[in-house]
């Protein structure tokens, strides 16, 4: 059926109308101004058309293209308001619906390793003891044996508020001040906390870091007592399979003085990469507790004796699961601390 130009216009017209989505109304577009659509096609006749003919014809073609593409355009607007309206109906968000429950946090992995080895050495009788982490000079090194120009002083590099006063460079002043508080040995105490010395940051060491020092006063202990202690801690943290050695080593405020290993536990003592083929791996330090701090304590070395030692617990922490660095401790990334 061929249809006049007014027909045509009319009949597309309701077409477009009646379009329910864009889908539809792209075939209509389509039927009208495709390669042979209908539109199209009238174009296409104008040639053919007696020369006199042919401009009205193109005018009034003109026309009727104009307005069914408006037609279509207005459909269109129509149709994406419409959809836009189902969306809101049908998928607006409900404010009053129950968010997702947010994630549950827990303790972090350093004080889970403190208060393990706290556990630990309570049920030996040990108390926990703390103390300043702002301490004058006289108990963070003077009390310790660490008199002024004594070249170990070198070692504790400590950052200074005034000449007197400084951050703590370890946890050992807490030992001195237990001493002078509790005065009637026999003392058993633990010492955890925060210290500071002058590292730039690295993988195995940090300007700020965590210790726990052991302290036993008591008669006539012996390096045979502290060994003992030293494996009944490591066995109850890291299994009873591993074992401690003491190496001779050099402190201020002990005397003798020793290194603590134990045996890696990744090869059992064997020697891997992970222990760099030495079957131990160094905790920290220990020995027997110098006459002269004793004094400094207030505590008679004639009458009584004692043992202290002394680690990281970061170190701990790295030797518990494999941590090849201490920043990571204290970076706050949550795909590192959701690990333990
Ligand atoms: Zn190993």
């Amino acid at each position: 059926m061929i249809h006049g130009p007014d027909e045509l216009l009319n009949d597309y017209k309701s077409q477009i109308a009646v379009t329910r989505d864009e889908k539809e109304l792209e075939q209509v577009r389509v039927a009208l101004f495709g390669n042979s659509g209908a539109m199209t096609n009238l174009i296409k006749e104008i040639p053919g058309l007696p020369k006199e003919e042919r401009s009205d014809r193109g005018r009034l073609l003109n026309g009727i293209k104009q307005q069914l593409e408006g037609a279509i355009a207005a459909r269109l607007g129509e149709l994406r308001v419409e959809r836009l309206a189902d969306i809101v109906e049908t998928e607006a968000i409900d404010i009053t619906f129950p968010g997702p429950p947010l994630g549950q946090g827990h303790l972090h992995v350093l004080t889970q390793v403190r208060r393990q080895i706290e556990t630990v050495l309570e049920s030996l009788g040990y108390q926990v003891e703390l103390g300043p982490e702002v301490e004058t000079e006289w108990y963070n090194f003077e009390a310790l044996n660490l008199t002024a120009g004594h070249p170990a002083r070198e070692n504790w590099d400590s950052f200074y508020f005034t000449p007197e006063l400084l951050l703590r460079a370890h946890t050992s002043p807490v030992q001195i001040r237990a001493m002078q508080r509790i005065k009637e040995p026999p003392i058993y105490i633990i010492t955890p906390g925060r210290c500071y010395r002058r590292d730039a940051p690295e993988a195995t060491r940090l300007p700020y870091f965590s210790q726990v020092e052991g302290l036993a006063i008591d008669r006539a202990l012996t390096v045979g007592d502290m060994k003992g202690t030293l494996l009944y801690m490591i066995q109850s943290l890291y299994g009873i399979e591993r074992k401690v050695r003491v190496r001779p080593s050099y402190f201020p405020f002990t005397e003798p003085s020793f290194e603590f290993d134990v045996t890696c536990g990744i090869c059992n003592g064997m020697g891997c990469k992970s222990c760099r083929h030495k079957g131990w791996l160094e905790v920290g330090g220990c020995g027997m507790v110098h006459p002269q701090v004793l004094r400094n304590g207030g505590i008679d070395p004639t009458e009584w004796n004692g043992y202290a030692w002394g680690f990281g617990i970061e170190r701990m922490a790295m030797l518990k699961h494999d941590v090849d660095d201490i920043r990571l401790f204290y970076e706050s990334d949550l795909r590192f601390l959701e690990q333990f």
